[in-house]
C-alpha cells in the first residue's frame, strides 16, 4: 500500500466518540459531514463512516470517473476497513455483513436537492446474511427491495423524468398489491418482498440493458459517483441559482454505516426540531413512526406520530382526533418509548447548547437504541427566526450583535405576510384542515402541476406530494396545498424555507392528477377553480378570500429596537402619499427620501388639469391649468409632511414625460377635446407630437422644469406653502425640494433659481419663513462625474440607481424584460441589475458622485433612493459608501433597517 503521509486527505473519518474533522470544516466536509464529525467528538452516538470532501466533488467534474476513483481509491478503502473493526462486521460478508448509506451533502443545506442511497453493500446472498444476523427475514428482503428501488432511481437512472412516467418499481409493486388485495408496503409477505427482488432486478436490466450490480463495491463506488452527478442535476442547479450559491462549491459524499428504524415495532425513525420552528416557541418538537426507516418520514406515505406529549395533544386537535384515539393509534414517542425519549432530550438540549442555534436532528431507533443520524442548524419561519434570535438572546446564549447577524433580512418578509380580512374570512366555506405547515393566508386558483404555477397570476398548487422537482413552481405559486406530508414533509419544509403560505397532509382531499379535479366530501373542484389556504390554522376554504397586511409580534418590535441601537446609516422610505407615509412611519423609517410628485396627478380631477396644462400652447394656458393643480398638490403636501412630523421629507419636482399623462384611447380623446373647447384633431396631433422614441431619455426630468419654468413655480408655491400652513399649526417639517435628472451644473442652476425666487416671493407675501433645501437626483453618468461641481450649489445629492443604471448599462428600463431573463440565464448577468445594484459599474459611479460632491462640501447628504434601496446587499454597498440613509418601499423599510445595523456590526468585528 502506498504511503498517505503529507498528502492532504481526502476522505475523513468520523464514530465512536473520535472524528478527523469538526463542525468548521463545512466548507470542505459539507454540512452534514463536519456536524456528524462534531456531534461524534461530542459523545453523541451517531453511527461511524466517512466523508468524502467537496474538493473531490470539484476534482470529480474536472478529471472524470477513473481518475477520480484512482485518487481516493486507496483512502476509501482503508475507511471502510475502520468502519469494518469498529462494527466487527464485513462489507459484502454473507455472514456477519455490513450496510452503509451513501449521502451528498452541500456546505450549505440544500433540502431535497441531492439523492441519497440506503442498505447498500446488499445482494442475494447477504441478504440472507442480513436476516440471520436480525433474525427478521421480512426486514431483510424489505432491504433488499429498498435498496434495489433507490439504487436503480438514483444511481441508475430509473426516475420517471416526467409527471407522465411511470415509476417502473412503483408500478411493480401496485400490480403486486392488486394481486394481493393489499394496501400498504408494510403488509408484504417475505414472499411478496422476494417476488418483487425478482422483478425489480429484471426491470432493471429491460430498462437499463445491464444486469444489477451484485459487488457491494461496484454499488458503492456507482452511488459516490451519482452523489457528484446530483449536483449538477437540473434542480440543484435551479436551486443554486436561486441561492446564488457557485458550482465550484461541490458536494460532499458521507458514506455511514446503516441502522435501521424498520427491524420491527422497537425501531422506528423521526425527525426533530429543538424549538418550534413555525413560530420559534421554545417547545422541543418533532416527529417519528415505528418500524420505518429514513425517508418514510418526510415522504408523507404515513401520517407520522407526534414526538412529545405536549405536541401530540396539539396535533390531535387540529386533526380533530378525540383522545382516545389519539393515544391508542397516534401516542408521542415520550408516552411509547419513555427512556428513548429521554435521551434524545438529552441529545438535543446538548447540540441546541453547544450550536448555539435552533437545531434540526434526525433520529433512528434500532431495537431500542437511540442513534443520532444528523443535526443542523433548524430551517424556520420569518417569524420563528426573530423569536428565536431574540430569546437566545435573552437566555444568554448569543450576544445582541450576533443575534442581529443571524436575521436574515430578506426572510423578515413573511412577518409581514397577508392574513385574511376578517370581515371576508367570517362567510367563508371550511373545505377541509390540513397541517399549519408554513404560515400566511393565500388565495387562488387551482393549478395540479408545477410547471402549471404560472398558469394564473394567483394560483395555488395543489399536490398529493410535492417532490424536490416541484420547487419553480412552489416558488411560482401563491400557496401550495398538498393531501399527504407532515409538518418536517417537502412542501413543508421547502414552503417556509420560501417563506411560502402552505397547508400540507390534508388527508380529506382526493386528487385526481388525470381529469385536473380534486374531490372533497363528494364535490369537485376543478383547474382555475378558486380556493384558500391559511398556512398558520391549516384550514383550506372554498373560493376567493380577500387577504390583508399581517399585525408584528412583540419580538420584531424588540428586534427592531436592537436595530436602533447599532444601525448608524439611516433609513427613509419612497412614499407619495399619507397612507404611504404613514405605514413608512410605522415601520420606522426616518424620513421620505423621495416623493413622487407626479403620482399625484393621476386622481381624477388632477389628471384633467394636468391634461389641460399639457395640452396648452400658451404660458398662460399652462398657467390658468396649474392654477388648479396648486392647491391640490398644497393639500397633498401638507397631508404628507404632517404625517412625517419632525421628519426630512425630499419631495422631487415633476419627472415623466408628458406622453405618460395624456389620453390614448379615442374615447377619452373625445372627452378631453370637449372639456377644453378644442378640436378631437387638436388632441389627436398634440398627443402624437409628445410620441418620443426614447422617452426615457427625452423631455422629462428637469428638462421639463426648465422649458416650463411655471411648473417649477407651482410645485415650489405647493411645498412652501404647505409647509407655512403646518408650521402655522404648530407642526414643524423639514422639506426637501429635489431637482430630478441633472446632468449640468446649468441645468440645476436654473431650477434652483427658480425654486429660490418663488420661496422669497412667498416668504415675502406670508411675512414668515420657513428652513428648507434644494438639492438633487444624481442619476445620470454624467452628473456623478461632475458632481463635485454640482455640490458646490446643491444641499443633497440621492442616487436615482434606477435611471443610473439603465443609462449606465444602456438598458431600457421599460423593454429589458425582453432579454434580461436570457442574459441571466446564459450567466452573462449575475442578477437583474434594477434589483440588485451593479456594485462593480454602477456602484463605480455611485462612488465617484459621493466622493466628488464630498470633496467640495464634506457633510454633503447623501442618500439612495432607486429601488436597489431596500434590497440588501445593495443597501450594505450604499453603507460602505458612506451614505447617510437609503430610501425604500414602506414594506422594505425594517429590512433595510436591519441590513444597516448589520452592515455598522460587521464594521466592528
Ligand atoms: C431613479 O431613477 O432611481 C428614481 C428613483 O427615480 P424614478 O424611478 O422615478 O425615475
Ligand atoms: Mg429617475
Amino acid at each position: 500500500m502506498k504511503k498517505l503521509e503529507n498528502v492532504k486527505p481526502r476522505v475523513y473519518k468520523f464514530g465512536a466518540k473520535t472524528a478527523d474533522g469538526n463542525s468548521k470544516m463545512k466548507n470542505l466536509l459539507g454540512g452534514k459531514g463536519a456536524n456528524l464529525a462534531e456531534m461524534s467528538a461530542l459523545g453523541i452516538p451517531v453511527p461511524p463512516g466517512f466523508t468524502i470532501t467537496t474538493e473531490v466533488c470539484t476534482e470529480y467534474n474536472a478529471l472524470g470517473e477513473k481518475a477520480v476513483i484512482e485518487l481516493i481509491k486507496q483512502e476509501v478503502e482503508q475507511s471502510v476497513l475502520n468502519l469494518e473493526s469498529l462494527l466487527g462486521s464485513g462489507f459484502g460478508d454473507k455472514d456477519n455483513p455490513l450496510l452503509v448509506s451513501v449521502r451528498s451533502g452541500a456546505r450549505v443545506s440544500m433540502p431535497g436537492m441531492m439523492d441519497t442511497v440506503l442498505n447498500l453493500g446488499i445482494n442475494d446472498e447477504v441478504v440472507q446474511g442480513l436476516a440471520k444476523k436480525t433474525n427478521n427475514e421480512q426486514f431483510a428482503w424489505d432491504s433488499y427491495r429498498r435498496f434495489i428501488q433507490m439504487y436503480g432511481g438514483v444511481v441508475l437512472g430509473m426516475k420517471p423524468e416526467t409527471k407522465e412516467d411511470i415509476d417502473p418499481f412503483e408500478e411493480i409493486m401496485d400490480t403486486l398489491k392488486a394481486e394481493r388485495g393489499i394496501t400498504l408496503d408494510t403488509d408484504f409477505t417475505v414472499q411478496d418482498l422476494k417476488d418483487l427482488v425478482q422483478d425489480f432486478k429484471v426491470a432493471v436490466k429491460t430498462q437499463t440493458g445491464h444486469d444489477f450490480p451484485t459487488n457491494p463495491w461496484d454499488q458503492l463506488w456507482g452511488a459516490i459517483i451519482a452523489v457528484f452527478n446530483s449536483w449538477n442535476t437540473d434542480r440543484a442547479v435551479y436551486y443554486r441559482n436561486m441561492n446564488g450559491f457557485p458550482a465550484e462549491w461541490g458536494t460532499a459524499v458521507n458514506v455511514q454505516a446503516m441502522v435501521y428504524g424498520n427491524m420491527g415495532n422497537n425501531s422506528g425513525t423521526g425527525v426533530c426540531f429543538t424549538r418550534d420552528s413555525g413560530t420559534g416557541e421554545n417547545v422541543f418538537n418533532g416527529e417519528y413512526l415505528i418500524n420505518a426507516q429514513g425517508e418514510d418520514v418526510v415522504a408523507g406515505t404515513r401520517t407520522p406520530q407526534q414526538i412529545t406529549k405536549l405536541g401530540s395533544v396539539r396535533w390531535a386537535e387540529l386533526a380533530k382526533v378525540d383522545e382516545e384515539e389519539r393515544a391508542k393509534n397516534y401516542p408521542s414517542l415520550e408516552e411509547l418509548m419513555p427512556s428513548v425519549f429521554k435521551e434524545l432530550n438529552t441529545y438535543q438540549e446538548i447540540l441546541e447548547k453547544h450550536y448555539r442555534d435552533m437545531q434540526d436532528l434526525e433520529f433512528t431507533i434500532q431495537d431500542g437504541k437511540l442513534w443520532i443520524l444528523q443535526t443542523r442548524s433548524g430551517k424556520r419561519t420569518g417569524a420563528a427566526m426573530v423569536k428565536i434570535a431574540i430569546d437566545l438572546v435573552k437566555e444568554g446564549i448569543i450576544t445582541e450583535k450576533e443575534a442581529l447577524l443571524s436575521v436574515e433580512p430578506n426572510k423578515l418578509q413573511e412577518l409581514l405576510h397577508p392574513i385574511f380580512d376578517p370581515k371576508a374570512i367570517r362567510n367563508a366555506k371550511v373545505i377541509a384542515h390540513g397541517l399549519p405547515a408554513s404560515p400566511g393566508a393565500a388565495s387562488g386558483q387551482i393549478v395540479f402541476f408545477a410547471d402549471e404555477a404560472s398558469k394564473y397570476n394567483n394560483s395555488i398548487l395543489v399536490r398529493i406530494e410535492t417532490s424536490p422537482e416541484d420547487l419553480e413552481g412552489m416558488n411560482l405559486a401563491k400557496g401550495i396545498l398538498t393531501a399527504r406530508g407532515g409538518m418536517t414533509s417537502h412542501a413543508a419544509v421547502v414552503a417556509r424555507g420560501m417563506g411560502k403560505c402552505c397547508v400540507s397532509g390534508a388527508g380529506a382531499l382526493r386528487i385526481d392528477y388525470k381529469k385536473r379535479k380534486l374531490i372533497v366530501d363528494n364535490k369537485e373542484y376543478h383547474e382555475g377553480d378558486w380556493i384558500s389556504l391559511n398556512g398558520s390554522t391549516g384550514d383550506i376554504y372554498e373560493g376567493e378570500v380577500a387577504t390583508m397586511e399581517a399585525k408584528l409580534s412583540g419580538e420584531f418590535a424588540e428586534l427592531m429596537t436592537l436595530v436602533d441601537k447599532y444601525a448608524v446609516m439611516k433609513v427613509r422610505a419612497n412614499a407619495d402619499n399619507p397612507a404611504d407615509a404613514k405605514t413608512a412611519r410605522d415601520f420606522g423609517a426616518q424620513g421620505i427620501g423621495l416623493t413622487r410628485t407626479e403620482h399625484m396627478f393621476f386622481e381624477a380631477d388632477r389628471i384633467k388639469a394636468m391634461r389641460e396644462m399639457i395640452l396648452s400652447d400658451t404660458e398662460e394656458g399652462r398657467k390658468k391649468a396649474l392654477e388648479k393643480l396648486l392647491p391640490m398638490q398644497r393639500t397633498d403636501f401638507e397631508e404628507v409632511l404632517e404625517v412625517m412630523e419632525g421628519l426630512s421629507v425630499t419631495i422631487r419636482l415633476l419627472d415623466p414625460p408628458f406622453h405618460e399623462f395624456v389620453p390614448h384611447q379615442l374615447v377619452t380623446q373625445k372627452a378631453l377635446a370637449k372639456q377644453m373647447g378644442i378640436s378631437l384633431d387638436d388632441v389627436k396631433n398634440k398627443v402624437a407630437d409628445l410620441e418620443e422614441f426614447n422617452p426615457m431619455l427625452g423631455h422629462r426630468g428637469c428638462r421639463l422644469g426648465n422649458t416650463y419654468p411655471e411648473i417649477t413655480e407651482m410645485q415650489t408655491r405647493a411645498i412652501i406653502e404647505a409647509a407655512l400652513n403646518l408650521k402655522a399649526k404648530g407642526v414643524i417639517c423639514k422639506p426637501e425640494i429635489m431637482i430630478p435628472l441633472i446632468g449640468t451644473v446649468k441645468e440645476f442652476d436654473m431650477q434652483n433659481d427658480i425654486i429660490r425666487t418663488t420661496a422669497n416671493k412667498i416668504f415675502e407675501e406670508r411675512k414668515d419663513s420657513i428652513a428648507y433645501s434644494v438639492g438633487t437626483m444624481i442619476e445620470i453618468p454624467r452628473a456623478t462625474l461632475v458632481a463635485d461641481l454640482i455640490a458646490e450649489k446643491a444641499d443633497f445629492f440621492s442616487f436615482g440607481t434606477n435611471d443610473l443604471t439603465q443609462m449606465t448599462f444602456g438598458y431600457s428600463r421599460d423593454d429589458a424584460g425582453k432579454f434580461l431573463p436570457i442574459y441571466i440565464e446564459k450567466g452573462i448577468l449575475e442578477h437583474d441589475p434594477f434589483e440588485i445594484l451593479d456594485q462593480e459599474g454602477v456602484g463605480q459611479l455611485v462612488k465617484i458622485g459621493t466622493e466628488r460632491g464630498r470633496s467640495v462640501k464634506p457633510n454633503l447628504e447623501v442618500g439612495i433612493c432607486g429601488e436597489h434601496g431596500g434590497e440588501p446587499s445593495s443597501v450594505e454597498f450604499c453603507y460602505k459608501t458612506g451614505m447617510n440613509y437609503v430610501s425604500c418601499s414602506p414594506y422594505r423599510v425594517p429590512i433595510a433597517r436591519l441590513v444597516s445595523a448589520q452592515a455598522s456590526i460587521k464594521d466592528t468585528l
